[in-house]
């Protein structure tokens, strides 16, 4: 499961704080050599923490990434932040297509899309969320809706370096529970097959894919070992930095 190498991502929503900076502090204390050289750590901060965050990550290896962006490069959206601007203010990375994003902002496949191309037009790494609700799988469709999902969020364009795939169960966000193992080991099966279809083997095989919902340090290990799992995104236990590096010393 080392290869491709392992991203564990801290999605911090809507907390933080100009003194979470401390938490983060903690966590460049606590990525030691050891785990710089199996696993890559990336924080998404609220946008108001991104470029504080992004100076304070530098020469730590810890990677700064935001959690939405708007599809156009500027313009009258008020409200709105552009890819560029996070690029400027030094995000490598960000999340399109979460589901809260989804639910709430109603985001449907084509803007996910459209984001992500966005994205890669500003030298930002996507990491495009897929996953089915609660009623979907109870319904037996979680396999139809996640690659439909897939098929209509990722971009022309995409390749190993600008995109990364996380599979997350909207049932599992921030409600204690996970799928079964062989349940995951399912679904990033035929996420890795559909990205081979999209993107061709060899590129395909190098995206992570991660896991998200309901991660924590004590199910992290067996989580992290399922066949096509590179990673995870990580909601709630990213706040905290022993929460956080917990995870990453799944690896
Ligand atoms: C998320 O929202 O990306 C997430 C995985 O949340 P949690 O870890 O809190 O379930």
């Amino acid at each position: 499961n080392s290869f491709p190498r392992p991203l564990v991502a801290g999605n911090w929503k809507m907390n933080g704080l100009r003194a979470s900076h401390e938490e983060l502090i903690k966590m460049q204390k606590g990525y030691s050599a050891e785990l710089k050289g199996k696993v890559d750590l990336l924080i998404c901060p609220p946008a108001t923490l991104v470029h504080a965050f992004a100076h304070a990550n530098l020469g730590s290896r810890i990677g700064t990434g935001a959690q939405d962006c708007h599809a156009q490069q500027s313009g009258a959206y008020t409200g709105e932040i552009s890819a560029e601007m996070l690029a400027d203010c030094g995000a490598s990375y960000v999340i399109v297509g979460h589901s809260e994003r989804r639910q709430y902002q109603k985001e449907k496949d084509a803007d996910v899309a459209e984001k992500a191309t966005a994205a890669h037009q500003n030298g930002l790494i996507a990491i495009v969320c897929v996953g089915e609700t609660q009623q979907e799988r109870e319904a037996g469709r979680t396999l139809a809706v996640v690659r439909k999902q897939l098929k209509g969020s990722i971009p022309a364009g995409s390749s190993a370096d600008n995109l990364v795939v996380a599979y997350e169960p909207v049932w599992a966000i921030g409600t204690g529970l996970t799928p079964t193992a062989k349940d995951v080991e399912e679904v990033h099966a035929l996420i890795r097959s559909d990205l081979r279809r999209i993107l061709g083997k060899v590129e395909a095989d190098k995206v992570r894919i991660l896991y998200g919902g309901s991660v924590k340090p004590s199910n992290a290990k067996e989580l992290m070992s399922v066949p096509n799992v590179n990673g995870a995104l990580v909601g709630g236990a990213s706040l905290k930095a022993d929460d956080f590096l917990g995870i990453a010393t799944a690896y």
